[in-house]
C-alpha cells in the first residue's frame, strides 16, 4: 500500500476514487479499475481493508491511500469520489472529511442506500460550498458492483458531465446500452432506486404467492415448480426474478435432503427500502398497494406469536380447491396481470415524485436501465420503455394499448385464481390488492361517494354533485336541506 511519500509521487493521477471497501466498495474499485482509462484511488477508514483488497487484487493498479489526506491528494481535478460506506451516521462523516479538503467543482458521490431526504438536504450543504453531491442508487448487489450494475445518479448536469463517462464504464449492458442516465437534480437518483426496491418486493412478493398457489392448490413438488417457473422464463415474464426462483426451488439442503425452501424459517426480513417507498408514496398520494402489500406480507410473516395465537383458535381450515384444467396457465396470467399493477403504480410513484420534487425524469430512460444489472431486471422492461415512448403523457401504464390488452387477456384467468385461492384459505395479498385496484380503476361508479357523504355528516367536509362545479354541503342536525358553501378547509 502507499505510505504518504508514494501518495504525493502519485499525486493528481487518479480520475476516480473510492472510499469504503467493505463488500460494495471493493468491488466498484475492482470494476472501475477494470475498465479502461480508469485509474482508482482507494481509502477505507481502517487500513486493515485495505490490506486486503491490495493484496487480493493488487495488480488492479489501485492508488491506495492510508489517510484521507493522501486519498484526496491521489485524485485528479475536478476530484471524484464515490462513498460506500455504511447509510446514514458512515455516509455523513465521510462526507464532512471530504468537503474538508474537496475544492470548488470537485464532486462527492454517495453510492450508498441513502434515504433521498438525506441525499437532498447534503445536496444543498455542499452546494453551499461550491462542491457537487451526487446521490446514487446502485442496484445489483454485490455481484453487480463487480460486473456491472444498474445505476442512477442525481445530482447537478455539471457533475454528470464529469461522473457520466465513468459510470457508463462500469455499468451493466442492456441490448447494447449502458444502465445507467441521469435521473434528476439532487435526490432524485436515491428516490428512483427507493422505488426500484419498492416494485422489487412486490415482485417478489408475487412470485412467492404463484409458488404458493402451484404448490398448495396445483399440487406440485419443488422441483416440479421450479420447471414451471423455467418455462415461465422463456415468455413475457422472463426476468432474473423468476430465474433464481427456479435455482432456490431446486436446491436440496445438504443436512436432509428436503427442498431447502421447506427447510427456510417462513419469516421475511427486510432492510427498509420497501417500507420508504410506502411511507413516501402515501405521503405524495399515490396508491401503491402491490408494494405495501409485500412490505405488509413480510410483516405479517414475521409475528410468529400472532401467527401461533391465530392457529390455536382454529377449528377448520377451508377445504383446498380442486387445481382444474388450465390453472398453471391462470396462475401465470394472473401473475403477469399484477406484475403490470404493481409497475404501474411504481411508475406512478415516479411522476408523483417527480412533481414534488420538482426533478424532469424522463421515465422510459428509467425502464431502459432497469433491463441489465439490478434485481429486476427483465425483458418485461422493454414493454414499459415501448408504452413511453409511444405517449410519455399517458395517466398510467394500464392506458397503454399493450398493457391494456395483456391485462384483458388474462382478466378471467386472475379471477379464477383470487377467487380460488380464496376459497381455499390461501392468502394471495399481492394477487387480490392488484385485481381490486384495477376494478376500482375500472368501476363505472365507487362508493367513494357514499363516504363524501359521511364525511359530510360527521365533520361538514363538503361534496361535489355529478351535475355541479360547485360545493355543497347538508344541513345533518337541521332540517337536512342542502346548502352551496366554499370548500372545506379541515
Ligand atoms: P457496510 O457494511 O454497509 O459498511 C461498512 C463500511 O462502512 C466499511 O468500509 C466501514 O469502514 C465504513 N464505515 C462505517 N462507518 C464509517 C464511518 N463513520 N467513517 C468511515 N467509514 C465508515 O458496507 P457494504 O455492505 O459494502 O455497503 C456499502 C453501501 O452500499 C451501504 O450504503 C449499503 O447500504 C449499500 N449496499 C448496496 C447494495 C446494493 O445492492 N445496492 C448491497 C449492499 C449494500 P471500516 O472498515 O473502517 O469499519
Amino acid at each position: 500500500m502507499a505510505d504518504h511519500a508514494e501518495s504525493t509521487e502519485t499525486s493528481g493521477k487518479a480520475n476516480i476514487g473510492v472510499v469504503g471497501l467493505a463488500v460494495m466498495g471493493s468491488n466498484l474499485a475492482r470494476n472501475l479499475a477494470s475498465r479502461e482509462g480508469n485509474t482508482v484511488a482507494v481509502y477505507n477508514r481502517s487500513p486493515e481493508r485495505t490490506d486486503v483488497l491490495m493484496k487480493e487484487h493488487g495488480d488492479a493498479g489501485f492508488i491506495a491511500s492510508k489517510s484521507i489526506e493522501d486519498f484526496v491528494a491521489s485524485l485528479s481535478k475536478p476530484r471524484t469520489a464515490i462513498i460506500m460506506v455504511q447509510a446514514g451516521k458512515g455516509t455523513d462523516a465521510v462526507i464532512g472529511q471530504l468537503a474538508d479538503l474537496f475544492e470548488e467543482g470537485d464532486i462527492i458521490v454517495d453510492g450508498g442506500n441513502a434515504n433521498f431526504h438525506d441525499t437532498i438536504r447534503r445536496e444543498h450543504e455542499l452546494r453551499e460550498r461550491n462542491l457537487n453531491f451526487v446521490g446514487t442508487g446502485i442496484s445489483g448487489g454485490e455481484e453487480g458492483a463487480l460486473k456491472g450494475p444498474s445505476i442512477m445518479p442525481g445530482g447537478s448536469a455539471e457533475a454528470w458531465e464529469t461522473l457520466g463517462p465513468i459510470l457508463r464504464s462500469i455499468a451493466a449492458v442492456a441490448e447494447g446500452e449502458p444502465c445507467v442516465t441521469h435521473i434528476g437534480t439532487d435526490g432524485a437518483g436515491h428516490f428512483v432506486k427507493m422505488i426500484h426496491n419498492g416494485i422489487e418486493y412486490a415482485d417478489m412478493q408475487l412470485i412467492a404467492e404463484s409458488y404458493d398457489l402451484l404448490r398448495h392448490i396445483g399440487g406440485h413438488d419443488p422441483d416440479a415448480i421450479a420447471e414451471v417457473f423455467g418455462e415461465w422464463n422463456k415468455g413475457e415474464l422472463e426476468s432474473y426474478l423468476i430465474e433464481i426462483t427456479a435455482e432456490v426451488l431446486k436446491q436440496k439442503d445438504a443436512k436432509t435432503g428436503k427442498p431447502l425452501v421447506d427447510v427456510i424459517v417462513d419469516e421475511a426480513g427486510s432492510k427498509g427500502t420497501g417500507v420508504w417507498t410506502v411511507q413516501n408514496s402515501v405521503g405524495l398520494g399515490v396508491p401503491v398497494g402491490g408494494i405495501a402489500e409485500a412490505v405488509f406480507a413480510r410483516a405479517v410473516s414475521s409475528k410468529p406469536d400472532q401467527r401461533a395465537a391465530v392457529k390455536k383458535t382454529l377449528k377448520n381450515r377451508p377445504t383446498v380447491q380442486e387445481a382444474g384444467e388450465g390453472f398453471e396457465d391462470d396462475v401465470q396470467k394472473a401473475l403477469y396481470a399484477s406484475k403490470i399493477i404493481a409497475y404501474a403504480q411504481g411508475f406512478d410513484a415516479i411522476i408523483a415524485g417527480a412533481k414534488e420534487y420538482d426533478w424532469s425524469i424522463d421515465k422510459g430512460a428509467v425502464a431502459k436501465i432497469w433491463r441489465g444489472g439490478c434485481i429486476i431486471r427483465a425483458q418485461f422492461l422493454n414493454r414499459i420503455v415501448d408504452a413511453y415512448e409511444n405517449d410519455a403523457s399517458i395517466a398510467t401504464l394500464l392506458e397503454d394499448e399493450y398493457f391494456a390488452k395483456a391485462i384483458a387477456d388474462g382478466e378471467d384467468a386472475w379471477r379464477r385464481i383470487v377467487a380460488k385461492a380464496s376459497l381455499s384459505g390461501i392468502p394471495v395479498p399481492g394477487f387480490a390488492s392488484a385485481l381490486s385496484y384495477y376494478d376500482s380503476l375500472a368501476a363505472e361508479r365507487l362508493p367513494a361517494s357514499l363516504i363524501q357523504g359521511q364525511r359530510d355528516f360527521f365533520g361538514a367536509h363538503t361534496y361535489k354533485r355529478i351535475d355541479s362545479d360547485k360545493v355543497f354541503h347538508t344541513l345533518w342536525s337541521d332540517d337536512r336541506s342542502e346548502i352551496e358553501t366554499e370548500p372545506s378547509t379541515h
